[in-house]
């Protein structure tokens, strides 16, 4: 699957479904729960694998196939599954590849959900995992024990935006012969391909910036066609499947993920700098701003910066709650990735159920604030913002 005709525009355009015998130009939806058989011998053959056939949609179905096909040439993959959200990837993932006693090295700062699925319910299956801190991946070696099978990560990581050397852990998982499981959410297919660095799977929230709409929820997991194979035999049996639906509005979506993309990542290097100079704002993460810790590494693996700024308040959790409270046209909301500028404040709401040592951990300190930035006009975006700091 992975054999690139054309660039990566190109093929986001082009990868198509067979044309029906209505000669459609746009592929149609196939909202079909089965799919018939011409006989005895040809359902026995489809059944055995003998032959490429859709059998029922919580197998396959042509829109969740061209979804597919399209993030597997765009990740350079060799095979994928699409599930039905983000997470429903993640944990497939996990609970297809790995059996009761394995263990998960991982860098603390995960999703919300993938660090609860961690540490609250792989450990009912007798799963641990250990956190290594993202700024210190010198110590990772050091968490890997005799049943470690697994390394994960997210890069850049949500919310504070910080980056872990790619080539690093492929040469540690290969060393060590680890899976290595990347969460490519963040940086899209377009700006970042993890499985060139080593990665042995790559999953996505197709919610985030490849709906890039804030229409629908989806999930993807991509890489070695032998550990989808295990992927997908435990997704058709367990039921996560992406409906036919969001399968066609996602496929539609990648036909314009690379324009989307840089405007985002435009429009958010513009706002970094504006909030770089802000006598407001005590500090900013963005990956291409040079003040970014690991902004060699960034540049390294990385074709754009990003969508997501977050930086300091100065004054803590008043001045965050606010500033949230001032803005006018960017919206708060929990989602990210979205054509509209989406503002958060992580210790007020996500993560105010946690210890300030526990926030701390994994970089989120009182006054952070989350920005996705939007397909706004930038001088709207940073207008808003502005007043809303002063
Ligand atoms: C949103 C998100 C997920 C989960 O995706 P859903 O589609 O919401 O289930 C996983 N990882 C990252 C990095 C995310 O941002």
């Amino acid at each position: 699957m992975s054999d690139s005709k054309y660039k990566f525009e190109t093929e986001a355009v082009r990868t198509q479904s067979e044309r029906t015998q209505f000669s459609e130009h746009s592929t149609p939806l196939y909202v079909t729960s089965s799919f018939v058989f011409d006989d005895a011998e040809d359902m026995r053959a489809s059944f055995a694998e003998e032959k490429p056939k859709n059998l029922y949609s919580r197998f396959s179905n042509p829109n969740t196939t061209e979804f597919v096909e399209k993030i597997c040439k765009m990740e350079g993959a060799e095979a994928g599954y699409a599930f039905a959200t983000g997470m429903a990837a993640v944990y497939n993932t996990l609970a297809a590849l790995l059996e009761s006693g394995d263990h998960i090295v991982s860098a603390s700062s995960v999703f919300g959900s993938t660090h609860s699925l961690f540490k609250k319910y792989l450990p009912k299956w007798n799963i641990e995992t250990t956190y290594f801190k993202i700024d210190e991946p010198e110590s990772i070696e050091g968490c890997i024990q005799p049943n470690t099978k697994i390394i994960y990560a997210e890069t850049p990581t949500n919310p504070a935006v910080d980056i872990i050397d790619l080539d690093l852990l492929g040469e540690i998982a290969k060393k060590h012969n680890l899976l290595l499981v990347i969460d490519n959410c963040f940086a899209t297919p377009y700006i970042q391909n993890p499985i060139k660095h080593g990665a042995d799977i790559v999953v996505h929230s197709a919610t985030k910036l490849i709906d890039g709409q804030g229409r629908v929820l989806g999930g993807v997991a991509v890489g070695r066609a032998d550990l989808i194979r295990e992927i997908y035999l435990f997704a058709r049996n367990t039921g996560p499947a992406m409906s036919p639906f969001n399968a066609w509005v996602l496929s539609k979506s990648l036909e314009t993920l690379s324009v989307r993309v840089e405007k985002h990542c435009e429009n958010a290097l513009k706002v970094a700098q504006f909030l770089e100079a802000h006598p407001n704002v005590a500090s900013v993460k963005y990956p291409f701003l040079p003040s970014h810790p690991q902004y060699n590494i960034a540049k390294k693996q990385m074709r754009l910066g990003g969508n997501i700024v977050a930086f300091e308040i100065k004054g803590g959790i008043d001045a965050g709650r606010n500033f949230l409270n001032k803005i006018q046209m960017c919206s708060l909301s929990a989602n990210l990735g979205d054509t509209r500028t989406i503002v958060t404040h992580p210790a007020s709401t996500t993560h105010s159920k946690l210890s300030v040592e526990e926030r701390l951990a994994v970089s989120i300190t009182d006054g952070l604030v989350r920005t996705s930035i939007g397909l706004e006009h930038v001088d709207d975006i940073i207008s808003d913002l502005n007043q809303a700091l002063s």
